[in-house]
């Protein structure tokens, strides 16, 4: 089970409304299982299917997390036309197994779920509010 700060699941939906029908993509820090913040990052494939990160961008990130004296937790980006569940992609591309994967779906309504992926399997994380 996850911890989510409720100003982080607030904002990951919102960015994923902000820049729809592309793809939104950030990290979360924290501690532990709790996620406490959140960034925003540029999708620069600018795809409404497909998201990659700046490197640029992500080393700013890393540097910043660590001046918080927080650790990256996990990856969010958004599906806006399809469900919740990871792709064979996103599958493909989720290596890191310390990871948590949150995909935030604007297909009906509005879902987020969180997944770890170890060996090319996904598990479902329950997470809740704070
Ligand atoms: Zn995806």
């Amino acid at each position: 089970m996850v911890i989510f700060k409720k100003e982080v699941l607030e904002d990951i939906i919102n960015h994923a409304k902000e820049v729809f029908p592309i793809e939104a993509c950030g990290y979360i820090a924290g501690i532990d299982n709790k996620f406490l913040v959140n960034f925003r990052m540029k999708n620069i494939d600018n795809k409404p299917d497909h998201f990659s990160f700046d490197v640029n961008e992500q080393f700013q990130v890393l540097k910043k997390t660590r001046s918080m004296g927080l650790k990256i937790l996990g990856v969010y980006h958004s599906h806006p036309y399809s469900e919740a569940v990871m792709s064979s992609e996103d599958i493909r591309l989720a290596y890191d197994e310390s990871v948590y994967y949150i995909l935030v779906s604007l297909l009906d309504g509005i879902d987020v779920k969180v997944y770890k992926v170890k060996d090319g399997k996904t598990s479902l994380v329950e997470f809740i509010l704070e």
